[in-house]
């Protein structure tokens, strides 16, 4: 079984022509609706290929509280930790891309600030018996932390997004950052080179391994003094939204079926490649018999 402790979030998008500037005002277009969050994300694509997943999270008592849970839920995901918070919104992230598909996003965390310690000690059961537990950086270092001590199984670290000051646990068993969060973590320029990556991710300590992910240039491994370049797979990308998320719900799974990082590690390239080449965020998530078919080619 796979736990998911993190964020879920209501996504409100809204077509801009332009994006405003301070103090200004635009007219934007029709406004959607669809469940975010990189917890919620990556629990979705953790069920989808085939993960038993239950998730650790607080949602209000608002419209958005039912959509999110009813999301997850009609993925299979195990909801009975996720806990309505009175006097809160659900979180939610506001969204604006322009006509050449750049987007500002503000998210407001709402109930997934308020996820703490005490959640996890709740869920103590859940994560000590999960094969792997994964976590992100929407929800307070606080609920993060007990979390990772309270886990039976591999912890999963995804210190995304990058947020100044955030402090992961003391030790997770892998790290997954992508460049920018790696520059985030270890204070150094964002790396553009492989070598440049290897040298930043080299300065991380407190990981048994760390696999930084490099967009359409696959994802490098370090393990212990040993590194590997693992290129990405060939697809016609339309919309990156959701990538990293959908590369650690995929790397979940095969971890918690017992793969080696290595070849969990490609599996997962090409779950997250197959999401590149759809539009959104959970709708673009890969379901396995899409993954077992592009790999058998
Ligand atoms: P994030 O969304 O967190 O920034 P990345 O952009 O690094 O994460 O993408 C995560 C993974 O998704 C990559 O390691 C790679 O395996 C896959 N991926 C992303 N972009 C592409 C692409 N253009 N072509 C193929 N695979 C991609």
């Amino acid at each position: 079984m796979i736990a998911v402790v993190g964020s879920l979030n209501l996504d409100l998008v809204v077509p801009v022509p332009q994006h405003p500037v301070p103090g200004e005002t635009v007219l934007g277009g029709g406004i959607a609706q669809h469940p975010g969050g990189k917890g919620a994300n990556q629990a979705v694509a953790a069920a989808r290929l085939g993960g038993d997943v239950a998730f650790v999270g607080r949602v209000g008592e608002d419209d958005a509280a039912g959509v999110m849970l009813d999301a997850v839920r009609e993925e299979g995901v195990d909801t009975t930790h996720i806990t309505r918070t009175p006097d809160v919104a659900t979180g939610r992230a506001l969204i604006a891309v322009d006509p050449a598909g750049e987007n500002t996003i503000i998210v407001s965390p709402g109930a997934n600030a308020r996820l703490g310690a005490a959640d996890c000690e709740a869920a103590a059961g859940l994560l000590q018996k999960a094969a792997v537990t994964v976590l992100q950086q929407e929800v307070p270092d606080e609920a993060n932390h007990a979390a990772a001590r309270l886990a039976g199984g591999i912890v999963l670290y995804n210190p995304a997004p990058a947020v100044a000051g955030a402090v992961p646990p003391p030790h997770v068993d892998v790290l997954v950052p992508n460049r920018t969060e790696l520059a985030a973590l270890t204070g150094t320029p964002v790396p553009e080179t492989i070598d440049d990556v290897v040298a930043a991710a080299r300065k991380l300590t407190g990981a048994g391994a760390v696999i930084v992910t490099l967009g359409g240039d696959g994802v490098l491994l370090l393990e212990g003094a040993s590194h590997l370049h693992i290129p990405a797979f060939t697809v016609r990308p339309v919309d990156t939204t959701a990538a990293g998320d959908s590369f650690c719900g995929a790397l979940a799974v095969a971890l918690a079926e017992g793969r080696a990082l290595e070849q969990a590690a490609r599996w997962a390239c090409a779950a997250a490649a197959i999401s590149t080449t759809r539009a959104g965020a959970q709708p673009s998530l890969a379901r396995r018999e899409e993954v077992d078919a592009f790999l058998a080619g």
